[in-house]
């Protein structure tokens, strides 16, 4: 049984619908990639997993459990963590404030505390008390994923990661999940720039138009058929 999985999950926005029966499955201790262009519904995957948006019960399921229809304090609770797109802090918040938000949704015992978010990103604790506007994009994203952990998630779902991010901050950030996946934690990272993504990940998935239009390992997919899956074989 995988520990997280969509079965035919269809997502609407009004009469609008964004996903049209996507598989997907993430097996304990495994990383994923979702990838796909701008609309392709990688966002909206994750919001139906994270309860942001609901679904029919049955279509999302964790742990063996149905969880399309819960809300996402419920979905949180049981263990599976965001780090949303464009990473929103509380801008007045300091940074450790922003980090201990985290710890209210489950709190679970687990490797995950300020210390330990300290040692993954030693910036953050030279930055402790300013506040969140005074940071740069990357330390932005450093305190989104530090939030996201303190709550010791066993799914860690991390969506468009490299927004907006140099090249050489995008590296210092991936350089993080080998870690974060040593402390047990399963994850699922969303993403348009595929480079450092595909480095770190046992298996990906591609989306196109509301659709799973390729799975595969980073050794085995040939950087033709990501082509052809995320922009469709013209
Ligand atoms: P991006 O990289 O831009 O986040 P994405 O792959 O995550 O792209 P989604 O944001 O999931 O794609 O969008 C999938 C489709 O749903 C798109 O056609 C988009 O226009 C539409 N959509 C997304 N959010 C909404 C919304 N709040 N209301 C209506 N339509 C939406």
């Amino acid at each position: 049984m995988a520990l997280l999985e969509t079965q035919g999950l269809a997502a609407f926005y009004g009469d609008f619908q964004a996903l049209f029966g996507v598989d997907i499955a993430l097996e304990s201790g495994e990383t994923l990639a979702i990838i796909g262009a701008n609309g392709a519904g990688k966002s909206t995957l994750m919001r139906s997993i994270s309860g942001m948006l609901a679904n029919e019960a049955h279509q999302v399921r964790f742990e063996g459990r149905a969880i399309g229809a819960l809300s996402a304090p419920e979905v949180m609770a049981l263990g599976i963590a965001m780090v949303p797109e464009g990473r929103k802090l509380f801008p007045s918040l300091s940074v450790e404030e922003n980090l201990l938000i985290g710890k209210y949704g489950r709190a679970a015992r687990g490797a995950w505390s300020l210390e330990t978010v300290y040692d993954l990103f030693p910036i953050l604790k030279e930055r402790r008390n300013s506040p969140g506007t005074a940071l740069s994009g990357g330390q932005q994203q450093m305190v989104a994923i530090g939030r996201a952990l303190m709550s010791n998630p066993k799914v860690l779902l991390c969506d468009e990661l490299s927004l907006g991010l140099a090249p050489v901050v995008i590296r210092d950030i991936y350089a993080a999940f080998p870690k974060i996946r040593a402390e047990g934690a399963s994850i699922v990272i969303v993403e348009q720039d595929i480079g450092q993504a595909l480095k770190v990940v046992d298996r990906l998935y591609c989306m196109m138009e509301g659709r799973v239009t390729l799975t595969g390992t980073p050794a085995t997919v040939s950087r033709a058929e990501i082509h052809s899956a995320y922009f469709g074989a013209h």
